[in-house]
């Protein structure tokens, strides 16, 4: 029988792994020449609502190196490689500044009980399709994605820049343990559970278990640090009014991780909860979806970032109708509208990011639910926000971002990440939903990851 079965398995092995090659051809990057010139292309550059152009841009390296609306001379003889736009629009990678690249495919029974091994090669894929929608750059707002991110920083596989905070930190019953009650009670010392073992979450109960876990992040390449400092929708067991964790705890990890050069972002709806954290010295939002005129007024003084985006239905759908779940969501998704327009009347610094979970069906639609924004928002504003806004927050970490330098824009002396664009995104927003189509060009960190311009 062990003869029989061992072939199979092997078999099975090698086609997994083929597939998996030929998967990845797409995606790898292209010949790398150490200079691509894009010629006669409008540029919308991150920072202004209107085109530049027709211009020309020289990327040298991983760096934009000259924009100029004369022909920029090109080294025919070297490894230049001449791209006519054609007219087209070039612009700034997009950036998802509240993701889990780790959480947004397994569903969650799995992301607590499959084998980590699968785990993380789900993650590998749904990177890929991450750059391939456009994202070059991701805030990782939650989740083991150290490992992730180094492969893809080494070249392994395709994926974006992941800012990653790592494992998320909550309280006992907070948001983000997932615990079973099977687990409790916890022995102080005692052994770990599997969502921390695995560094999707850890659990802190005093300022000095919150110093040890933000602590044990930042030894690890956290480039911020995120608490949930109130209830949230799919943790099963965090009523949404209760704001978690007390403010000596919230200011036990701002201390750690500004120490560390970094700042604290905290999962937080209510005006409790954010107030709380403002006062420990939070520095930004994620979410804030009930939060009140007081807040915001608060918010816009201590100039805190909001991390906000407006949730797609399916989000809860994830969710039995008329489960607790469910209810939780309806009440947030309630307070969206209101959010979005104090955050506009007290002109907080405001970014945005999907929060995909549980759904690579969701995470398809990427690019689409960003063109949601146009409800409060012009598409210049909206792409303003996915581009340069979100740089900004992550320009927070300081020395700890993972790669120095500016993400974006469409400048001199950027990074090179950029999308060839084909129409105008200002003009039609919805060309962001279609990434397959409309992307002709990904480029990250000065590598074409993609390239369907027609020759
Ligand atoms: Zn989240």
């Amino acid at each position: 029988m062990k003869i029989l079965v061992a072939p199979v398995t092997l078999s099975v092995a090698l086609l997994v792994l083929s597939v998996a090659v030929c998967a990845q051809q797409p995606s790898r990057p292209e010949t790398t020449p150490s200079v691509t010139l894009f010629q006669n292309v409008r540029v919308f550059d991150g920072k202004n609502l209107t085109l530049i152009g027709p211009t020309n841009v020289l990327v040298r390296g991983n760096t934009i190196e000259r924009i100029s609306n004369v022909p920029i001379p090109a080294d025919r003889s070297g490894n230049t490689q001449i791209i006519n736009g054609g007219g087209r629009t070039l612009m700034p990678g997009l950036i998802d500044a509240h993701w889990h690249a780790m959480l947004v495919r397994p569903p969650v029974a799995s992301l607590l009980t499959a084998d980590t091994g699968y785990l993380n090669l789900l993650a590998g894929a749904e990177a890929t399709a991450t750059l391939l929608r456009g994202f070059t750059t991701v805030r990782d707002v939650g989740g083991p994605t150290f490992g992730l991110k180094q492969a893809i920083d080494e070249g392994v596989l395709a994926g974006p820049r992941i800012f990653p905070s790592g494992a998320i930190i909550t309280i006992t019953g907070g948001h983000g343990d997932f615990r079973p009650f099977t687990d409790l009670p916890r022995i102080l010392g005692g052994p770990l559970t599997r969502q921390e073992t695995t560094g999707a979450s850890m659990v802190a109960d005093s300022p000095d278990e919150v110093r040890v876990r933000v602590r044990e992040q930042l030894m690890q390449g956290a480039s911020q640090i995120k608490l949930t400092a109130g209830g949230g929708v799919a943790s099963p067991h965090s009523p949404l009014d209760a704001p978690t964790f007390t403010e000596l705890e919230l200011r036990a990890a701002v201390a750690a991780a500004e120490n560390w050069g970094t700042y604290v972002t905290v999962h937080a709806y209510t005006p409790a909860a954010i107030k709380r954290a403002i006062a420990a010295g939070v520095k930004c939002i994620e979410h804030g979806q009930l939060m009140d005129e007081s807040t915001a007024k608060l918010m816009a003084e201590r100039g805190t970032w909001l991390s906000i985006q407006p949730f797609p239905d399916e989000l809860a759908d994830a969710f039995p109708r008329g489960s607790e779940q469910w209810q939780k969501a309806q009440e947030v998704f309630a307070g969206t509208n209101t959010a979005y327009g104090l955050a506009k009347k007290y002109k907080l610094k405001t970014a945005w990011g999907t929060d995909i979970l549980f759904s690579p069906g969701l995470a398809s639609k990427q690019g689409a639910l960003l063109a949601k924004l146009t409800k409060w928002y012009t598409p210049a504003e909206a792409l303003v926000m996915a581009t340069r806004s979100n740089a900004q927050l992550l320009a927070m970490s300081g020395k700890r971002s993972p790669y120095p330098g500016k993400l974006g824009v469409v400048e001199e002396g950027a990074l090179a990440d950029l999308l060839l664009v084909d129409g105008n995104p200002i003009a039609d927003i919805k060309l962001v939903a279609d990434p397959a189509k409309n992307f002709l060009i990904i480029m990250k960190d000065g590598k074409i990851y993609k390239n369907t311009l027609p020759r």
